[in-house]
């Protein structure tokens, strides 16, 4: 097929949950083209964390969006289960951030106020909460905390997941509801028509489309850089490890440290300023193990098998970019951290949004006109 209705560049986490919206909302003819390169691992190599906690600090609109995103994941989950039979392994334990020390105790708490405050402003609750040593110990009875731990913040209405097993059942509901998926197909031009519709020149061809989405991470800039449009985006490299499998002592996973239900631990909050280069580095681990150790003693006794890097999708305000380009309203881009956490969201809001059938108030918050481009 070298017609569709939709084109959505980008079989990541992003593209493929857009991919499914698209469909549910009753778009026909929708193809993604993924160009499946083995160094673009961000949507299989990230924590798996669906969280709402910290996001937002500074921008209730984000913290909102973020929120919404989190209570939907249970019923999300459920239908992924329904439609493809993949038990994504949501587990929805709650969530925490440990503090080391009374001063980061004191700053968290100060953070958990602050964005409580914000978020009553615009209506929406925050169920966030600091706990003392003692609450946080009987939190996760099996886990001994370190000596530094001082507490932690901590909600119950968030989890985790597997990321694996997210990106393979939404590629299959969106194949299931009749959707295109074309891996190895490298996107190397767009070009907009006078009549609106949009030509997309691949490894493989040339196809043309009445609406074009662009979620190629990383990719996108190259693409859209020819249509004269900025992407204010910018690498950040993460590193994870994974260690043996162990008894299943840690059942609320905490920020930099999870365990999975098959028993192995990820250790992993690693920020690093590297281009786009996703290798692990010896500093890096020998660092986030130091951290996590201090967090959790035990963790020294097992044995790390595995570990990885992944380049993160940075925006200057760290909230997503969702926007349509000015001079082709038929392009939307999306470019954005957290990808994971707002999947519901990239489904339920974000596509009905592209094809115009529904506007949620948040969405135009998130144009990329903030940064003036
Ligand atoms: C260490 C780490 C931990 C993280 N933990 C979490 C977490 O716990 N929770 C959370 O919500 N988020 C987390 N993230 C962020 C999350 O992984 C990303 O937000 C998400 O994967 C972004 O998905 P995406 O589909 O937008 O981008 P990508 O995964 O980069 O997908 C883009 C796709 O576009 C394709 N592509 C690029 N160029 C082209 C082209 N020209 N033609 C065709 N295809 C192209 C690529 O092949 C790729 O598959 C983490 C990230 C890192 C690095």
């Amino acid at each position: 097929m070298s017609e569709a209705d939709v084109i959505v560049i980008g079989g990541g986490v992003t593209g493929a949950a857009v991919g499914l919206g698209l469909l549910e909302e009753g778009a026909e003819r929708v193809v993604i083209f993924d160009e499946q390169l083995p160094s673009q691992r961000l949507s299989r190599g990230n924590f798996g964390l669906t969280w709402f906690m910290c996001k937002g600090a500074n921008n209730p609109i984000y913290a909102q969006w973020c929120r919404m995103a989190t209570k939907a994941w249970p019923a999300f989950a459920a239908q992924l289960m329904e439609e493809t039979g993949y038990d994504i392994e949501l587990e929805w334990t709650g969530g925490a951030v440990h503090a080391f020390g009374e001063e980061q105790f004191r700053q968290y708490a100060a953070s958990v106020e602050a964005i409580t405050r914000s978020c009553r402003e615009v209506g929406l609750d925050y169920p966030v909460r600091m706990l003392n040593r003692e609450e946080f110990a009987a939190l996760i009875p099996e886990m001994p905390l370190g000596e530094e731990v001082s507490g932690a913040m901590y909600t119950a209405e968030q989890g985790h997941i597997n990321p694996l097993l997210l990106l393979a059942a939404l590629r299959s509901a969106f194949q299931k509801r009749g959707g295109t998926y074309k891996g190895a197909h490298s996107v190397s031009a767009i070009s907009p028509k006078d009549d609106g519709s949009i030509a997309v020149a691949t490894s493989r061809g040339t196809y043309h489309c009445k609406k074009l989405v662009v979620a190629a991470g990383h990719g996108s800039p190259r693409l859209l850089t020819p249509l004269g449009q900025k992407l204010p985006i910018y690498p950040q490299r993460g590193q994870l490890m994974v260690s043996e499998r162990y008894q299943r002592v840690l059942k609320v996973p905490v920020l930099c440290t999870r365990q999975t239900p098959d028993g192995t631990f990820l250790i992993g909050l690693s920020t690093e300023d590297a281009a786009l280069s996703s290798e692990v580095t010896i500093d890096a681990m020998k660092n986030q193990a130091a951290n996590a150790i201090r967090l959790f003693p035990l963790l020294k006794k097992l044995n790390w098998t595995r570990s990885w890097g992944a380049i993160r999708v940075m925006t200057p305000d760290g909230a997503p970019i969702y926007t349509r380009l000015d001079r082709f309203e038929n392009i939307t881009v999306l470019a954005l951290h957290s990808a994971v956490s707002l999947t519901p969201l990239h489904v339920k809001m974000i596509a009905p949004w592209i094809l115009g059938t529904n506007e949620a108030p948040q969405i135009s918050h998130f144009s990329n006109k903030r940064f003036n481009v």
